[in-house]
């Protein structure tokens, strides 16, 4: 299974991701949290990208792509993959596509989480994310047990920087410009299946996995 989410921030890849993950036993490749960790270190690729992750802009491709050529050649992707915010160009993509070709590889399910505008802003701005574990919640749609504090390991909840209303903008114009045409990109290739993710999380999690049993 080599699986991509796609769907404009805020759609619930990430929080699905956990879930699939889980279920099928495949690493989760995520850019966003791939970035995050390189900034938390200070690598070079780290200072690079929070210039741009820091205004709501997409990192260039070149970084990006670096990052996931390697991540995809490590010995657990061998098994499957599920790719989480990547690709979200039309470079990228093809990117993509050269690259799965060296490795012998294809993607065998795209799934577009399919979320309204006007619902994003409260998504992102509410957004609590666990220091130690990554768990995702949010403050009123999926709050955790007690406040601050993540229900699976007992961290420490934390706000992205980047969860705030002006970024939250320019991320939307960002995937409405650059990362929307993809879907067109997936359709003609046959890939692409649609999710109505404005569901339950759970409801929406039982779609994804019986799409990808189907
Ligand atoms: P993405 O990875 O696509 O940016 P997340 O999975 O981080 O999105 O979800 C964004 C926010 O919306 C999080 O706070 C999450 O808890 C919340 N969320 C996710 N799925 C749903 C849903 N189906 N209904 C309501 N809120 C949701
Ligand atoms: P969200 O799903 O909420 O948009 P992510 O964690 O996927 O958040 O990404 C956070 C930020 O990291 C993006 O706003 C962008 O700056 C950067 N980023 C993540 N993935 C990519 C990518 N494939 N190409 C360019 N920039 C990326
Ligand atoms: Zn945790």
């Amino acid at each position: 299974m080599n699986i991509l989410f796609m769907g404009p921030p805020g759609a619930g890849k990430g929080t699905q991701a956990e879930a699939i993950v889980n279920e099928f036993g495949i690493p989760h490749v995520s850019t966003g949290d791939a970035f995050r960790l390189a900034i938390k270190q200070g690598t070079p690729v780290g200072l690079k990208a929070k210039e741009y992750i820091d205004q709501g802009l997409l990192v260039p491709d070149d970084v990006t792509v670096g990052i996931v050529r390697e991540r995809l050649q490590q010995s657990d992707c061998e098994k499957g993959f599920l790719l989480d915010g990547f690709p979200r160009t039309l470079s990228q993509a093809e990117a993509l596509e050269q690259l799965l070709g060296e490795l012998n590889r294809k993607l065998t399910n795209v799934i577009n989480l399919k979320v309204d505008r006007n619902k994003l802003l409260a998504r992102l701005t509410g957004r609590r994310i666990c220091k130690s574990c990554g768990s995702t919640y949010h403050v009123i749609f999926n709050p955790p047990k007690q406040e601050g504090v993540c229900d699976k390991c007992g961290g420490e909840l934390y706000q992205r920087s980047d969860d705030n209303e002006e970024s939250v903008g320019t991320r939307l114009d960002e995937y409405i410009n650059k990362t929307a045409p993809l879907l067109q990109f997936y359709n003609e290739k046959g890939l692409l299946r649609e999710i109505d993710g404005e569901q339950e999380i759970d409801t929406v999690t039982k779609e994804i996995v019986s799409l990808l049993r189907g």
